[in-house]
């Protein structure tokens, strides 16, 4: 919003962040070190809501493989990122915060987590670091829109603990208010709104790493049951797009794990274009379907004319699937093997190797881990993350159009973009 005023009254602080989560708190971090007096405003009641959940309760918060991994798990602007990243890497956020005391753990998949397996370590040490260098910290506190004067910006409004309206003057202000994923942390968009008032492009945000919905009837029976070492296959219009492999999970929001998260991004963009979408499930993966028949007959030799096909299943794929794999099938469970046919094990050859769950729907931000898409990279300067529209408005985390694959690169874009914000010359 402009503001009709003539004459700046000078603020308290260099600095406002709006947005307290991991990229707000170490761009606050930063801009104090640097000897910026910086205000944080946060609308919860406390600041990292969202951090302390993440990882399930233990805090992925970073990668330590190389900037080539990180440039393929980025699916959007890497090259607008990569200039944040250089100056504040995954090393650097180990470093940082064991700085801080925090021990880190490496573990599958060279994930970093807090040795104590206790997100809220890494939640509190952000937060220690900001008080340690005396950013003051605002909690319940709603920020309600910028001001600026001449196109520049000039303080923000807010709304304080009491439920009364105030204004901070600053030259300069942080935008970190996140997106628009699991709302209940804070995290409910209105940093867009701020942002597109001072006109800038919003790219068209959509829910990422969320489960994708499936109305295939086998798959409430299957309900809760983790498949490892799955190979999962999204097919878009009748053409593989992409493949993972790992875990997959049916929840009664749709089909999850780690396999499945990794192709959720391009499900939902595909689903958004009007598209045809399956995910197609191979439960035997190290298998090819030659190989997995001479099984299916060894097995069948080894049983009695008594055992059913029930138990030939069972010697395949895990107890909970042995029900819904027959359905699929259309074979009875309690079929004696003697009678069972090589249309038969044909069938549980291509339900095996391929089961196909068409995909009808994705589960909304409330379950999602991360928002796709946000303020458009273009007009955000890579160098400093200050907008190229108004100036003293600077950019970090998940606000902006940059979103990435499970491992701890969400929060190593909060963090490198936080802490190249909070550089800014005040
Ligand atoms: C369940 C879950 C698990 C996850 N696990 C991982 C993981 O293990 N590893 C990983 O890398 N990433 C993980 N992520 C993603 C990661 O947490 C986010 O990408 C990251 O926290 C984004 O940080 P941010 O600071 O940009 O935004 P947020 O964390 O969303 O912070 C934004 C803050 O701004 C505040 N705010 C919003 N509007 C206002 C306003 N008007 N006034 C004042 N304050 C405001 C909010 O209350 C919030 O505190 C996970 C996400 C979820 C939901």
């Amino acid at each position: 919003m402009e503001n009709d005023k003539e004459t700046l009254d000078s603020g308290h602080y260099d600095v406002v962040v709006i947005g307290g989560g991991a990229a707000g708190l170490m761009a606050a971090g930063t801009a104090a070190k640097n000897g910026s007096r910086v205000l944080l405003l946060e609308k919860m009641e406390k600041p990292a809501r969202k951090v302390r959940i993440t990882g399930k309760g233990r805090c992925n918060l970073t990668n330590t493989r190389d900037e080539e991994a990180f440039r393929e798990n980025v699916r959007a602007n890497y090259d607008f990122l990569k200039i944040a990243y250089r100056e504040f890497t995954n090393r650097s956020t180990m470093r940082f915060f064991e700085k801080l005391g925090v021990k880190l753990v490496t573990e599958r998949g060279d994930r970093v987590f807090p040795d104590s397996g206790k997100a809220a370590d890494i939640a509190n040490a952000l937060e220690f670091n900001c008080r340690d260098y005396n950013v003051r910290i605002e909690c319940n506190t709603r920020v309600t829109g910028i001001m600026t004067l001449g196109g520049k910006v000039y303080g923000v409004e807010y709304i304080n603990h009491r439920g009364f309206p105030r204004r901070e003057y600053t030259d300069n202000v942080i935008l970190a208010t996140g997106g628009v994923s699991y709302p209940g942390t804070g995290s409910t968009g209105d940093g867009y709104l701020f942002a597109s008032e001072l006109g800038h492009s919003i790219v068209n945000v959509r829910p990422s790493l969320t489960a994708l919905v499936t109305s295939h009837p086998q798959a409430e029976y299957i309900r809760d049951v983790v498949l490892k070492n799955t190979n999962l296959k999204l097919v878009v219009d009748d053409q593989t797009i992409k493949e993972e492999f790992g875990e997959v999970t049916f929840t009664d929001r749709g089909i999850e794990g780690a396999a499945e998260l990794r192709l959720s991004r391009d499900g939902v963009d595909a689903l958004l274009e009007g598209k045809k979408v399956k995910l197609v499930m191979d439960l035997k993966p190290a298998l090819d379907e030659q190989m997995l028949r001479e099984r299916i007959r060894r097995e069948m030799e080894s049983m009695s004319e008594t055992d059913t096909f029930a138990e030939l299943v069972r010697r395949l794929a895990p107890k909970p699937l042995i029900v819904p794999i027959c359905k699929e099938i259309d074979v009875h469970s309690k079929l004696y093997i003697s009678k069972v046919t090589e249309k038969d094990t044909e069938r549980l050859i291509k339900v095996l190797k391929g089961w196909v769950f068409p995909i009808d729907d994705y589960s909304p931000f409330e379950h999602a881990v991360v928002t796709a898409g946000g303020v458009d990279c273009n007009e955000v300067n890579e160098f400093t993350m200050e907008s190229k529209k108004v100036p003293g408005l600077y950019f970090a985390g998940e606000i902006l159009d940059i979103d990435a694959n499970t491992g701890g690169y969400n929060l190593q874009i909060a963090f490198s973009t936080g802490h190249l914000a909070g550089m800014l010359k005040k």
